[in-house]
Order: C-alpha cells, then sequence, then structure tokens
C-alpha cells in the first residue's frame, strides 16, 4: 500500500511545486507557534462540512454537529483550545486537494475513507460507520436501488455515493452531481430530483430539519459501508496516531456516545456501534 501511495504521491507533490507556489499548513504559522508537535497550539484550522445537519453545519451561533464534536475533542486532545479552532468548509470534491494544499491541519466530513482516497490522503478512524441510502418525497414509490434507472437522482461530486450509483446501483439513474447536498434537497422540494443518494447519516438530518418534516422518507437501504475517517496529510503519520489515541479516547470515556445522542438523536437516527480504531468494514 505504501509504495503504491509512494509513487502518486510524489506525482501529487510535483503538480503541487507546480501549481502553487505559497500554501498554508493548516494554520500553524498563521498564529506563529502552534501545530500538532508541541508549541504554542495558538490556532488549528479543521476541515469540516457547513450545510450538514447533524453531521456539520454553520449556524448563527457557531457550528454543531457530530464531526465538529469528534474535531473539537481531538483538537483539544492534540492541545489547542476550543475557541483557537477555525473551522473551514471542506465541499466533497475538495477534501483531498484541501489536504495537500496545507490548508486545513485535518478534516472531519462525513469523509469515507476508500483505497482511491488512501493515495492521496491519510486517515485516521474510523470513527463511524454509515450506509448510503436515499432521501425520496414522502408520497415516493422509490424502494429500492434499481427504481433509480431513468429516474432523477442527485448527489454531489467526488462523494462515494455518486460513484456507487454510477458504477453499481443505478447506472441508467438521470445523475445530477451538484457541489452540496443542500443545492440536492432544493431539488427534491421542488420535485426537480426524484431522489437524493448519500449516507443515512447525512439523510436522517435533513429530513428532519423543521422545514422538511413530513416531506421526505429515507428509503431505509443500504447500499454500501460507509466508514468515516479523519483525514490528514499523506505521510502525517505522527499526526494519524495522535488523532488514533484522541477517538478511542472519546469513545472510552463516553464523549462519543454523548456526541451521538445529541446529533443524531433529533434526526431519531440509529447509528451502528463505535468502531474499532482500523476496523473497516467493506
Ligand atoms: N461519506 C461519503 C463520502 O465521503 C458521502 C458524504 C460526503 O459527500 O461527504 O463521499
Amino acid at each position: 500500500m505504501k509504495f503504491r501511495k509512494a509513487g502518486l504521491a510524489a506525482a501529487s507533490v510535483l503538480t503541487l511545486a507546480l501549481t502553487v507556489s505559497a500554501c498554508g499548513d493548516g494554520g500553524k504559522k498563521d498564529s506563529g507557534s502552534g501545530g500538532t508537535d508541541g508549541g504554542g497550539k495558538d490556532s488549528i484550522k479543521i476541515g469540516i462540512k457547513y450545510d450538514q445537519p447533524g453531521i456539520g453545519q454553520k449556524t448563527p451561533d457557531g457550528f454543531a454537529g457530530f464531526d465538529v464534536d469528534v474535531a473539537t475533542f481531538v483538537a483539544k486532545e492534540l492541545g489547542y483550545d476550543e475557541k483557537n479552532i477555525e473551522f473551514v468548509e471542506t465541499p466533497s470534491a475538495d477534501r483531498e486537494q484541501a489536504l495537500s494544499r496545507g490548508d486545513v491541519e485535518f478534516i472531519a466530513a462525513s469523509y469515507s475513507i476508500n483505497d482511491e482516497r488512501e493515495k492521496l490522503v491519510d486517515f485516521a478512524g474510523p470513527y463511524l460507520l454509515a450506509h448510503q441510502d436515499l432521501l425520496v418525497a414522502a408520497d415516493s414509490d422509490i424502494a429500492k436501488g434499481t427504481d433509480l434507472n431513468g429516474k432523477n437522482l442527485c448527489s454531489v461530486t467526488g462523494s462515494t455515493s455518486a460513484q456507487n450509483v454510477k458504477k453499481t446501483i443505478a447506472p441508467k439513474a438521470n445523475l445530477k452531481e451538484l457541489s452540496t447536498y443542500s443545492e440536492c434537497i432544493e431539488g427534491l422540494a421542488s420535485g426537480s430530483i426524484d431522489a437524493l443518494t448519500t449516507d443515512d447519516s447525512i439523510l436522517a438530518g435533513y429530513a428532519s430539519q423543521p422545514a422538511n418534516k413530513g416531506k421526505f422518507k429515507l428509503a431505509g437501504l443500504k447500499l454500501s459501508n460507509e466508514n468515516y475517517g479523519i483525514g490528514v496529510k499523506e505521510g502525517n503519520t505522527e499526526l494519524k496516531d495522535k488523532i488514533n489515541k484522541a477517538l478511542e479516547k472519546m469513545v472510552a470515556d463516553g464523549a462519543w456516545d454523548e456526541a451521538v445522542k445529541k446529533n443524531f438523536g433529533p434526526a431519531n437516527y440509529k447509528n451502528e456501534p463505535a468502531p474499532k480504531i482500523g476496523n473497516i468494514v467493506k
């Protein structure tokens, strides 16, 4: 695995060197002395989603969601004060680049671990096991993956859900790939989209929003296993190991359960138990 990754990493380093003249480093130098190796621990930039209720959401009061709580716990374990965390939006299609450019130190953004991505970044975790599902209108008769063929389906560019639809679930669906799931929700509400597909953890959050109550339903299909990991820059094993320790602690001391209850409870999302670090369910 490491050899395969080394070639690609070298290629991407070269590309980066050619295209990026001055790049960030996850915020460490912004404030002079922070970072993961001791020092001032002044600030840290963390990639999250901004528009996924229950997972990662920017609200008028700040940031909320399971990923936000996981990221905050981890950052504290790494030595950062909560007030010195800077959350940065990392859309699905930009996560690998955000890490290799050094825009953020790590990413907790419904980020599934898979072989393609592991060629470009390293993952701590997993810290949640979700499954791909469908969100449809409350009166829809779409009930299984193959019902999607010929239907207008929406997902997000750069997501595993979009890939799975094209490869296996419904290659004949008319798949529209947008940049956020919120845009898909608008299409579903207006009727221009027949179904939205992504992780059940995300869909449950949207379905439970006050504005959406009663309008949509989840099909309840487990179309894939989505093992959420925390992405770090390729080769940053030291940070990955520290994050894994923090995640283990989060589960052991009950903070993981609390975060689940707080963030998934309102959506009535039935989560899987906490995964063991390194145990990726294929
Ligand atoms: N977990 C899936 C992925 O990483 C879908 C959710 C997302 O787009 O963030 O692609």
